[in-house]
């Protein structure tokens, strides 16, 4: 998978998709991440990216045309068009599903809003889909689209140890992941459930899935309603 990142600030994404798990899935190419500097497809002398918008209100709104220069050059790049996503507070809430579909792209590109955010002509333009990662406002897109990158690289193959890394976690399969222990087994009185130590695969795989939909009903409930619903 290719995904471009188009940014103001690419040192910020490069700092955090350089670490840990991601950072080896780039070293061992099983993921290219190329964070683009909007700023560079600037036409003005002042390489200005945004400018105050029509009908007054407060702050400034990213303007089209950079943004449009920098996916084309990104688009002369790759070998077919990329899915261009815009990280939006106004777009679909992302979930797990959305993110497992879209681990199955060749190419994508996000685009990493700033201010009070794009001209809407680049959206209808060139924007695929708008994803949001909850109802609330940040300062930038880079902490989404970082979030939104984070979550597809993962279930990339090869960049866990193996897919039941994800598959078992929170989401994958609807449910909430079961509580989980490490050493020492006794930790300010508290000790860690017996069946866990009894090495009995079968008994360790019940307990896991009571847990499971206990740990859903107890932390989310809407979940289960929602999959009750589906149920009907
Ligand atoms: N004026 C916009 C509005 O009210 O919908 C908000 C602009 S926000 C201050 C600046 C940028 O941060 C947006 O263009 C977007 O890229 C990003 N952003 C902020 N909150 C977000 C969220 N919840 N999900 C995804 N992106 C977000």
């Amino acid at each position: 998978m290719i995904i471009d990142i188009l940014t103001l600030f690419p040192e910020m994404c490069e700092a955090v998709l350089s670490q840990s798990i991601i950072g080896r899935a780039r070293s061992k190419n099983l993921v290219s991440i190329n964070c683009h500097q909007i700023r560079d497809f600037a036409y003005d002398k002042h390489k200005r990216v945004d400018d105050t918008p029509y009908g007054g209100g407060k702050g400034m709104l990213m303007k089209a045309e950079p943004i449009y220069k920098c996916f084309e050059y990104i688009c002369s790049l790759r070998k077919t068009r990329p899915l261009f996503i815009y990280m939006s507070p106004k777009g679909k809430t992302l979930n797990q599903e959305m993110v497992k579909s879209l681990s199955g792209f060749e190419n994508i590109a996000v685009l990493c809003g700033h201010y009070e955010g794009v001209d809407q002509r680049l959206i209808d333009e060139l924007i695929d889909t708008e994803i949001s990662i909850g109802d609330y406002v940040l300062t930038g897109g880079e902490i989404p689209g970082l979030a939104l990158v984070d979550s597809m690289v993962r279930l990339m193959p090869g960049v866990l140890s193996d897919n039941s890394c994800f598959e078992e976690e929170s989401h994958f399969k609807k449910l909430l992941e079961y509580p989980q222990y490490t050493k020492p087994y006794k930790w300010k009185d508290r000790e860690v459930p017996e069946v866990l130590l009894s090495g009995h695969h079968a008994n360790i795989e019940k307990w896991k899935k009571e847990q499971s939909l206990l740990e859903t009903k107890k932390l989310r409930p809407d979940i289960l309603e929602k999959l009750k619903s589906t149920e009907k």
